[in-house]
């Protein structure tokens, strides 16, 4: 007999819509009390569509909750230079509390110098190596956590799920994703085991874990047989998928096989609906605490 779904959805798009709401009421009392509105400058660099997209998305989650936005929006062919400019001016710009320079970056820019350029106070993607490293350091605090590692966690937190002394694996680890999700495990006290394109039984490896944060980029492929009964799956991956059934011809899935996870695990996030909007959710934190801590407000 068929085992029937029986696992928790995990609702990221109503929990990004909660903190949403926080987030609103927290900078309306910011302005109240001491006349500052946080800020956040975008840097799109080329016409990529669907970093366009996230661009937009981010301006428009901006405004829903009274944060300004600036946006930045140079051609294809611009210098490091004329980047490296606007960062600058950024790290100056006292009405800016967030900077964010959308990847990827063409490939004559050099990544890393132009990350490295924006100043760790305002390092909302919580991708400067400064930050990190105080990630991964015991007894040290980054001022920033990168945002969608930052968002899995806070769906476990959301939903009651007890880290400390689990086991959990990261399939993934990427500088953006799967590397910041096994350091900020680590952190709440995990025993965390991280599964990459070189493992060799991922699939034993990933059975043993009572916590799994997937961000891989493969559709469908963590299977029911990989799960431990009972665990909780926050599946980072968006993987477009041939759908001749919808109108744009593909659908979004995640690395996880959702009907046989449903089965075998305790909860799980969706995709989409699941991590996705929790990672905007995060940037507009991150905006907040970033204006909030520069000028000294609790
Ligand atoms: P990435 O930079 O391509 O990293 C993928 C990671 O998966 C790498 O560490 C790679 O291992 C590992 N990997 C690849 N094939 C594997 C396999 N067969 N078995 C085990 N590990 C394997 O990707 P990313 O930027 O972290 O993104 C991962 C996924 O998350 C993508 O689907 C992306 O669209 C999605 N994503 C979603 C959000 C969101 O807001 N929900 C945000 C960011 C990313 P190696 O290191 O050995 O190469």
């Amino acid at each position: 007999m068929a085992t029937e779904p029986s696992a928790k959805v995990i609702d990221g798009k109503a929990v990004a819509k909660q903190i949403r709401e926080e987030i609103s009421a927290e900078v309306s009392k910011l302005k109240d009390a001491i006349g500052v509105v946080p800020g956040l400058a975008v840097i799109l660099v080329g016409d990529r569509k669907d970093s366009a997209t996230y661009v937009r998305n981010k301006k428009i989650a901006c405004e829903s909750v009274g944060i300004t936005s600036f946006e930045v929006h140079l051609p294809e062919d611009a210098s490091e230079q004329e980047v490296l400019k606007y960062i600058s001016d950024f790290n100056d710009d006292p009405s800016v509390h967030g900077i964010l320079v959308q990847l990827p970056l063409p490939s004559h820019m050099n990544e890393q110098t132009i990350l490295n350029a924006v100043t760790i106070e305002k390092d909302v993607d919580g991708f400067h190596p400064l930050n990190i490293g105080r990630l991964a350091m015991r007894g040290r605090d980054p001022l920033f956590v990168p945002c969608t590692p930052k968002g899995c966690i806070e769906l476990l937190h959301r939903y009651g799920v007890e880290i400390k002394g689990k086991r959990a694996v990261v399939i993934g680890r990427s500088n953006i994703v799967g590397m910041p999700a096994a350091l900020l495990l680590q952190r709440e006290d995990a025993t965390v085991s991280i599964v990459h394109s070189r493992t060799k039984n991922p699939e034993e490896i990933t059975r043993q874990a009572d916590i799994i944060i997937s961000a891989v980029g493969q559709p469908n492929m963590v299977r029911g047989s990989w799960i431990k009964p009972g665990a909780v799956i926050i599946d980072v991956g968006i993987n477009p998928v041939e759908d001749a059934s919808s109108p744009r011809g593909y659908r979004l899935v995640g690395d996880i096989c959702y009907e046989e996870a449903c089965k075998v695990a305790a909860a799980v996030t969706p995709v989409p609906g699941g991590v996705g909007p929790m990672t905007i959710a995060m940037l507009l934190s991150n905006t907040l605490s970033s204006a909030k801590r520069a000028h000294n407000f609790q």
